[in-house]
């Protein structure tokens, strides 16, 4: 690997297309296989035809600019009746409100934004807002609370890996802005008890979030289907806000989300206007300015293509491979699913033996399974995409299991760095971090390593998981370098 990452000229002449496609196809060999169902999350498949169609409606809109949708009554009209849609589909009352957004965190950077600037408003005696989440809840909040400057309480677990409400209430104080429910959580696809924390809300009249980023355009379909659900989204009475991804269960293009208000005037905290700009009025709604209107359209698009029948017809098949994962893992000696998942999101554990080496195992073989912390786990999102490939996960998963038993050479090793990391990290901390930052480097350098149980393990026992932190920083600045010089770019005269 160069010391220096390479530097990268501009282009100086003209590349034919053709040359720019095979370029395009190289740097793509190696990503991941989602056609094959071996991603779990980060691509939502709805099969061929349904994919053709959004290509089709986005392109058609691929030039419009949501930015200014007066300009493009198409996309006001998209964006408008998408958001009433999908507000329809969660019970949103009459008065609600929402936007588009291009994605889960902007629609909740909008909400917590929404809600400190409400707070300023009614609770002026508050000097520093503070939110409460749940220990699983997505780190958007954590994001949003770095960005706007509020303090995070992140509250424990019930051993049903749902939030515990008594620990919720307890951590009410009067700086309290806003609590926070999943549904479903990421990490575990549970749902957090919606209507007990909708009690505390309007007990202690404060701002209750759902995040159903991954459950908005899911669970209602599941209900539908007949499987029983708490109820999680605006019945519940004390619920202001909620954000619904639309890339995902909508299987909408990247870009699309909705954030949902109970009532319009909750919806006027996260606009913005300058009205002393040279160039004019500025207003926009959400954080970004410009937006894509293909990803607007083709969410109008596809709703309206699909209707309840359609995503039912999606949901269907979905929530059967859940069933049946859930109850094959049943029979894989040494592993289980961290408690009872509602629906089609869940994360794979075990306490015999070492649940990284599984994942190892499994991208051995092409899948694609984000390894999960505290406790170690690796994770499961459902999605369409993955249903004809459900019997051959099932085995390689089995089969995975079964070398990672009998690894007990590399168990050994792997532990033993763990000890030798343990002991290090006790009497030359800094030694460690600068391995580790040189050992996750390879993240950035090379692309993915296929074995990542050892990293795993030792950053499980640094001892301080502030290094943690800047070791991850770095490998952010890594990733966000280009690999190697771009050598089919000729810049040099002849
Ligand atoms: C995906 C997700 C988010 C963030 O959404 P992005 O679209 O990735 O920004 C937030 N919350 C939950 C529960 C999610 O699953």
């Amino acid at each position: 690997m160069p010391a220096e990452p390479a530097k990268i000229e501009f282009p100086l002449k003209k590349t034919p297309k053709s040359s720019i496609f095979s370029r395009m196809e190289n740097a793509a060999a190696e990503d991941a296989a989602w056609k094959k169902g071996r991603t779990f999350s980060l691509v939502y498949y709805p099969g061929e035809e349904i994919l053709q169609f959004l290509k089709e409606t986005y392109t058609r809109f691929f030039c419009e600019n949501g930015l200014n949708i007066s300009v493009f009554p198409s996309l006001r009209k998209f964006e408008t009746e998408t958001v009433a849609m999908v507000g329809d589909l969660l019970n949103i009352p009459q008065q609600g409100a929402g936007s588009m957004t291009a994605g889960g965190t902007e629609s909740i950077l909008m909400a917590v934004f929404a809600a400190r600037e409400r707070a300023r408003t009614h609770k002026p005696e508050i000097q520093k807002p503070e939110i409460i989440v749940p220990a699983s809840v997505h780190p958007a909040f954590d994001k949003a609370a770095h960005y706007f400057d509020l303090t995070t309480h992140h509250i424990s677990l019930r051993p049903d890996g749902r939030v515990d409400v008594a620990l919720v209430k307890q951590a009410i104080n009067s700086n309290t802005i806003l609590i926070v429910g999943s549904a479903p959580s990421y990490p575990h696809g549970l749902i957090d008890p919606i209507s007990e924390l909708g009690e505390l809300a309007v007990e202690y009249d404060i701002w209750l979030h759902v995040d159903a980023c991954v459950g908005g355009m899911m669970l209602p379909f599941v209900e539908k289907l007949g499987y029983p659900l708490p109820v999680f989204d605006f019945r519940v009475p004390g619920v202001r806000s909620m954000s619904v991804d639309l890339h995902k269960y909508g299987y909408c293009p990247k870009g699309t989300s909705v954030i949902l208000y109970r009532d319009k005037s909750y919806r006027k905290y996260q606009f913005f206007a300058y009205t002393e700009w040279t160039g004019g009025l500025y207003a926009s709604a959400t954080i970004t300015g410009t937006r894509p209107g293909g990803a607007i359209a083709s969410a109008w698009a596809l709703i309206n293509h699909l209707g309840v029948e359609g995503y039912l017809e999606l949901a269907k098949p979905v929530m059967e491979a859940s069933l049946k994962i859930q109850s094959a893992v049943k029979n894989i000696p040494g592993l289980h699913v961290l408690s009872n998942p509602e629906a089609t999101v869940m994360a794979l554990a075990s306490d015999k033996f070492d649940i990284y080496q599984v994942a190892d195992e499994l991208n051995l073989k092409g899948w694609v399974l984000d390894r999960q912390q505290l406790p170690p786990s690796i994770h499961l999102t459902l999605s369409f995409g993955n249903t004809p490939f459900v019997e051959e996960f099932l085995a390689d998963l089995t089969q995975a299991c079964q070398r990672v038993q009998k690894f007990s050479l590399q168990k050994i090793s792997n532990r033993a760095v763990v000890g030798i990391a343990k002991t290090l990290t006790r009497l030359l901390p800094q030694k460690i971090v600068s391995k580790l930052t040189s050992f996750s480097s390879n993240l950035g350098g090379e692309g993915m390593p296929k074995r990542q149980a050892a990293m795993y393990g030792m950053m499980g026992v640094l001892p301080n998981r502030g290094d943690l932190h800047t070791v991850v920083l770095d490998m952010l600045d890594k990733l966000n370098t280009p690999l190697t010089s771009n050598p089919d770019v000729n810049n040099q005269e002849p």
